[in-house]
């Protein structure tokens, strides 16, 4: 029960549809859906029921997000991102059938020394060029032949990760695309591949669509957002899956010359009517957003005027019709992108999804 009725509304039917759409565009590819982070913050378990049906696995960045999803009832194999941090994770990998990531040497000995109920699947990862995880080209091979070698592993997938995909024409893409293709032409030719993500997926300039055995790693398009400036076309629009709002508690005009919260940082320039809305940045609105950056109230956009508080933002409604305490305000969601909103914080849409706070309501719609 909550009283306030900040909240963020999470669209099971909007999941599904991204997901259907993503399933669409990978074609012949298996699709892993990406619910690292509580589901991009939407709920892992809504998410996971919502896409469920469409997507072949899921990803998460460690085992006990996996043991989340398991735990409540999903069969699908699920990739751990970022591997294990300990040996102690392996014959829980082996049980549930999470699928470890091997990206460095500690990871590789823990395997090989294992002693294992069922072979694992493992995922080697290649650094191509991104520089956080995985081998470097010369040690590749020979990491492969390890693993392949080994009773305790089963399949093994080779991938990597593009530094730059959201922007199409970075010349990194194609050097790291050839640099991946050279590594795995050198293992075996019938080998399960992972390079693209959302950004290559939608991308015109990148097509791993038609590769045979390749797994395209999706997160931000399931949640609705498109991370490159000019896609391909889709076969339907996608659909943002969380709309968070916020109430509008109090209205009041200021003075032409008179400013409004912390540090003044806005200054009426006319008569001004602005309203106060229940939401700040301990529930995950950034505090970083910039006078202007644009909510949705009743249908019309007005611009924030003030800095953001802990619980409060300011917004100039002076050009709005027919504002009242109570109204609701749409702070992003399928009227406001969030990708909008993060431009004006200097942030990306990813973080401002995985920063709503737990005080934040997730209410399933
Ligand atoms: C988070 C993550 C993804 C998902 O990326 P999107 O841009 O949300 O599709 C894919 N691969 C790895 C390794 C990740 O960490």
């Amino acid at each position: 029960m909550h009283f306030r009725p900040t909240r963020a509304e999470i669209n099971r039917d909007a999941l599904s549809h991204n997901a259907k759409v993503a399933r669409q565009l990978a074609g012949k590819s298996h699709l892993l859906g990406v619910i690292k982070a509580d589901g991009y913050g939407h709920g892992v378990l809504t998410v996971a029921e919502a896409i469920s049906a469409h997507v072949d696995a899921f990803a998460v960045a460690f085992i006990d997000e996996a043991i989340t999803i398991r735990n409540a009832g999903f069969q699908h194999p699920i990739v751990l991102l970022e591997g294990c941090f300990s040996e102690a994770e392996l014959p829980v990998c082996a049980h549930y059938n999470f699928q470890p990531v091997v990206h460095q040497q500690q990871q590789l000995d823990a395997i090989l020394t294992a002693r294992m109920v069922r072979p694992l699947s493992v995922w080697l990862k290649v650094d191509t060029g991104m520089h956080r995880l995985g081998w470097p080209k010369g040690q590749v091979q020979s990491v492969y032949n390890q693993l392949k070698a080994s009773a305790q592993v089963g399949s093994v997938t080779m991938m990597s990760h593009f530094a730059n995909a959201e922007n199409q024409t970075h010349p990194l893409n194609n050097h790291q695309l050839a640099l991946f293709e050279e590594v795995c032409a050198q293992t075996e030719s019938k080998l399960d591949t992972s390079l693209a993500t959302s950004a290559a997926l939608v991308s015109s300039a990148i097509d791993m669509t038609q590769n045979n055995g390749h797994w395209i790693r999706t997160g931000i398009l399931i949640y609705g957002d498109n991370p490159v400036g000019n896609p391909k076309p889709l076969p339907e629009p996608l659909i943002a899956a969380m709309r968070l709002v916020a109430p509008i508690i109090a209205l009041r005009e200021v003075k032409a010359g008179e400013s409004v919260g912390y540090g003044g940082t806005w200054t009426a320039g006319r008569p001004s009517l602005i309203a106060t809305v229940a939401i700040g940045y301990a529930d995950g609105y950034p505090r970083h957003a910039r006078n202007g950056t644009p909510v949705m109230i009743n249908d019309q956009e007005a611009p924030l005027a003030g800095t953001v508080s802990m619980d409060m933002i300011t917004v100039d409604v002076t050009d709005l019709n027919a504002v009242a305490i109570g109204d609701d305000v749409e702070l992003w969601g399928p009227n406001l992108s969030v990708a909008r909103v993060a431009e004006h914080a200097e942030t990306i849409s990813y973080d401002l999804l995985t920063s709503i706070t737990a005080r934040v309501p997730r209410v399933t719609t």
